[in-house]
C-alpha cells in the first residue's frame, strides 16, 4: 500500500534517495565486532543510532544484540564526545569486562570530527583501559558507503590492531567470509574442514548470533575469533578473502602489514561460486577435493537437473548487497532463469560491470544499478514486471502491490526465522536456496490455476 504511487517513468535523480535499498555504515561495523569473542560494540555517537543499529540486527537474527553508546546530548554535538567515551569506555571495562571495545563512529561523530585514536591514547595515558585489554576503532560514517562499507572498515580494523609480523607461519588459511549470516560462516569452516584445510575465520559470528538456548543468559557467547588466533593470522600461509566489497580492504590490509597473500573470490553462493571456493581451498591448501564434499555438489547437481523445468526462462529480479548480489546473478543463470533487473544500494561501479558482464556472457538483457534505491527498484519492476523477486523484507511491499512471489534473501529478513541456522553458501546452501526459488514458484502454480490445470506437479 505504502509503494501503490510509484510510477512507471523514471527520471534522474541525483539528490534523493527513496526507500534506500541498505543501512547505515555503523551496522555492519557493529556485526563486525560481534564477530570477536568476547568483544562488546560501541557506537560513538546519540542513543538512537545505537538503538537503530542494535534493533536492527536483533530483530534479523532474532538474538539479543549488545552494543554499548556515547550518549551524545547537545553537549557533546557542540563541544565534541571525548568526555563521553572516555567515560563510557570506563564504565564498560568495569561493568562488563570485554576483552575488546569495538567504537565504530556515526554521522554525528564524524561531522564534529572526533579523532577516535587520541581519544584512546589519553584514556589509555590516565590508565582507563585495564592491562590485556584493548579499544579498536572504524570510522563509519553513514553519508557514504552502506553497512557493507561499515563491515568491510571494521574487518580491515581487526586486522590494523592485532595482525603480528612475523608471526610463526601455521599451515593455515585465513578466510574472511564478508556480511553474511551467521550459519554461513559455520558452512564455510564445515567446507573447509571436510576439504582437510585448517581455517580460520574471521570475523565470525557463528556460536554467537545463532547461540543455543540453554536456560542460562550468556553475556559473550562462547563463538567468535579468538583474539589470540587474531594476532597469528599474520602467519597463515594465504587469504582467501570473500567478497571484494566486504572482505577485500581487510585482506590487503593483511598483504601490506604479514605479506599473507591474498585472492579475492565472490561468496561462495550457488554452484559456480562454491566450487571456485572449493578450488581454491584445493590449491591454495595443497589438497585435494574430498569424495565427501563431490557428494554435496552432486545432490545439488540432481536437485537442480530435476527441477530445470520449473526454472527455466523465468524472469527475476534482485536486489540487496553486492558481494551476493553477484553470485545470485550468477545461480539464477546457472538454473536457466533471467536476471533482467538487479540492484544494489551499495555504490561501487564494478558492481554494474561485473553483473553486466555475467548477463552478456549469458546473452540476457538486464537493468544494472549501483548506489541505487528500492524506489528505482519497484519501477523497473512495473516497466518490465518479473515471476520473482529475490532481496529482503522490504521487497515484500513490491511484491504484494505488484502480486509477484518474493524469496526473502539478504539483510534485513524481519519477518521470518531460519536465515540465521540454515546457510546459502556452499552445495548445501545452494540447494536451499534452490528449494525456497522452488517453492515460491510452485506455491503459485497451486494457487492461481483454473481447475482443469489443478494437477499434482513433480
Ligand atoms: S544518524 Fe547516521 S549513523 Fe545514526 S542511524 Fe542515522 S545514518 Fe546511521
Amino acid at each position: 500500500m505504502l509503494l501503490r504511487h510509484t510510477h512507471k517513468e523514471i527520471r534522474d535523480r541525483s539528490a534523493l534517495t527513496t526507500n534506500p535499498a541498505k543501512t547505515c555504515q555503523p551496522v555492519g561495523a557493529l556485526y563486525a565486532a560481534l564477530g570477536v569473542h568476547r568483544c562488546l560494540p560501541h557506537s560513538h555517537g546519540s542513543q538512537g543510532c545505537c538503538a537503530y543499529h542494535r534493533s536492527m540486527l536483533t530483530r534479523h537474527t532474532k538474538e539479543p544484540v549488545m552494543a554499548a553508546t556515547s550518549s551524545f546530548t547537545e553537549g557533546a554535538s557542540v563541544f565534541g564526545g571525548m568526555a563521553n567515551l572516555t567515560q563510557a569506555i570506563e564504565n564498560i571495562f568495569a561493568l562488563y569486562d570485554p576483552d575488546v571495545v569495538a567504537v565504530h563512529t556515526t554521522c554525528l561523530s564524524e561531522v564534529i570530527g572526533d579523532d577516535i585514536p587520541q581519544i584512546v591514547k589519553s584514556a589509555t595515558d590516565a590508565g582507563k583501559i585495564p592491562e590485556g585489554k584493548t579499544v579498536i576503532h572504524a570510522n563509519t560514517p553513514s553519508f557514504v558507503g552502506s553497512h557493507i562499507t561499515g563491515f568491510a572498515n571494521m574487518t580491515k580494523a581487526l586486522v590494523e590492531y592485532f595482525a603480528e609480523p612475523g608471526t610463526v607461519p601455521a599451515d593455515r588459511i585465513n578466510v574472511i567470509p564478508g556480511f553474511v549470516e551467521p550459519a554461513d560462516m559455520a558452512e564455510l569452516k564445515h567446507l573447509a574442514a571436510e576439504m582437510g584445510v585448517e581455517s580460520l575465520l574471521f570475523p565470525d559470528t557463528s556460536g554467537v548470533l545463532d547461540a543455543p538456548m540453554t536456560g542460562r543468559h550468556e553475556f559473550y557467547p562462547e563463538g567468535g575469533v579468538r583474539v589470540e588466533d587474531l594476532r597469528t593470522v599474520g602467519g597463515s600461509r594465504a587469504t582467501l578473502a570473500l567478497g571484494a566489497w566486504a572482505s577485500a580492504p581487510a585482506a590487503e590490509a593483511l598483504e601490506k602489514k604479514a605479506q599473507v597473500p591474498f585472492e579475492v573470490l565472490d561468496t561462495p553462493i550457488g554452484l559456480l561460486a562454491t566450487d571456485r571456493f572449493v578450488d581454491a581451498l584445493r590449491r591454495v591448501g595443497k589438497v585435494e577435493v574430498t569424495a565427501s564434499v563431490t557428494r554435496e555438489r552432486g545432490r545439488l547437481v540432481d536437485l537442480l537437473a530435476d527441477m530445470s523445468q520449473y526454472f527455466y526462462g523465468k524472469k527475476v529480479a534482485l536486489v540487496g548487497d553486492p558481494d551476493p548480489l553477484i553470485p545470485l546473478t550468477e545461480f539464477c543463470l546457472t538454473l536457466d532463469m533471467k536476471p533482467v533487473h538487479v540492484v544494489t544500494g551499495t555504490p561501487g561501479k564494478r558492481f554494474e560491470e561485473r553483473v553486466r558482464g555475467l548477463l552478456g556472457e549469458a546473452g540476457v538483457e538486464g537493468n544494472v544499478a549501483q548506489a541505487s534505491d528500492m524506489f528505482h527498484f519497484h519501477q523497473l519492476i512495473k516497466n518490465e514486471p518479473v515471476d520473482l523477486i529475490i532481496g529482503n523484507t522490504y521487497c515484500k511491499y513490491i511484491a504484494r502491490d505488484e502480486g509477484i512471489p518474493l524469496v526473502r534473501h539478504g539483510f534485513p529478513v524481519l519477518d521470518r526465522v531460519g536465515h540465521q541456522f540454515f546457510p546459502t553458501v556452499g552445495y548445501r546452501g545452494a540447494m536451499r536456496l534452490a528449494e525456497k526459488i522452488l517453492d515460491a514458484f510452485l506455491d503459485r502454480i497451486d494457487r492461481e490455476p483454473d481447475e482443469a490445470a489443478f494437477e499434482l506437479v513433480l
